[in-house]
C-alpha cells in the first residue's frame, strides 16, 4: 500500500483533481468540506458492496455503483446511463484494503456451505454457482484492480475522468493511487 497519497490538505490532491468533481469528493470526504447544495449530480462513484464504508458528501452529488471488488465490468449501462442521461463527466472508482473479492477462492467452502445452510441451495447448484461467477469477480490485488478497470474505463469513455482511490477501512479515509 506504499503507492497511496493521502489527502490531509487541499495541497494534497492531485493537480488534475482540482477543481474537478473529483478534488471536491476528496475534500468533502477527507477534510470535511463545506456541503454546498447540488440539484444534479456531479460525480459517478464505483465502489465495493463492502458495509465498511460509509462516504461524506452532499445530497445529490454523485450516483453511486456498488459492486464486488468496485468491478463495474457487469454493470456498464449503469455506467452509461449516468454518463448520457446523468450528464456526469467524472468517475471516482473506489477500491479498499481488505476487500473480500481478493483470493475469493480461498473462500470457496464458505461461500458454497453459506449458500446451503443460509439460503437453502442444493450443493451441487451452490457450488456451480460459485465456479460459473467467482473468476468474473476474483481480484488479485486491490490497487493494480482499480488501476486496470481505471485504464479499461477511460479507454471506453474517452472524454470521462477517471480517478482511481482507495479507501483504507483502517481509518476510514480516502487515498488517491498515482499511476499513469
Ligand atoms: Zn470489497
Amino acid at each position: 500500500m506504499d503507492r497511496l497519497i493521502p489527502v490531509t490538505t487541499k495541497e494534497d490532491i492531485f493537480t488534475e483533481y482540482r477543481d474537478t468533481p473529483v478534488g471536491l469528493f476528496l475534500e468533502y470526504h477527507n477534510l470535511d468540506r463545506e456541503y454546498e447544495t447540488y440539484t444534479q449530480a456531479q460525480l459517478l462513484i464505483g465502489m465495493c458492496m463492502d458495509n465498511r464504508k460509509h462516504l461524506h458528501m452532499p445530497d445529490n452529488f454523485a450516483y453511486i455503483i456498488r459492486a464486488g471488488g468496485a468491478n463495474l465490468r457487469h454493470s456498464e449501462f449503469k455506467v452509461s446511463y449516468a454518463i448520457a442521461v446523468g450528464g456526469v463527466k467524472s468517475i471516482a472508482l473506489i477500491g479498499h484494503t481488505n476487500c473480500g473479492m481478493v483470493n475469493l477462492i480461498a473462500r470457496k467452502e464458505l461461500f458454497i456451505n453459506g449458500l446451503i445452510e443460509n439460503a437453502g441451495w442444493e450443493q451441487d447448484r451452490a457450488e456451480q454457482h460459485f465456479n460459473q461467477f467467482a473468476p468474473m469477480f476474483e481480484i488479485e490485488n486491490e490497487v493494480d484492480f482499480i488501476l486496470s478497470e481505471t485504464q479499461r474505463l477511460r479507454s471506453r469513455y474517452p472524454k470521462i475522468q477517471v480517478a482511481p482511490l482507495l479507501y483504507k477501512v483502517e481509518d476510514n479515509r480516502l487515498y488517491q493511487i498515482p499511476g499513469d
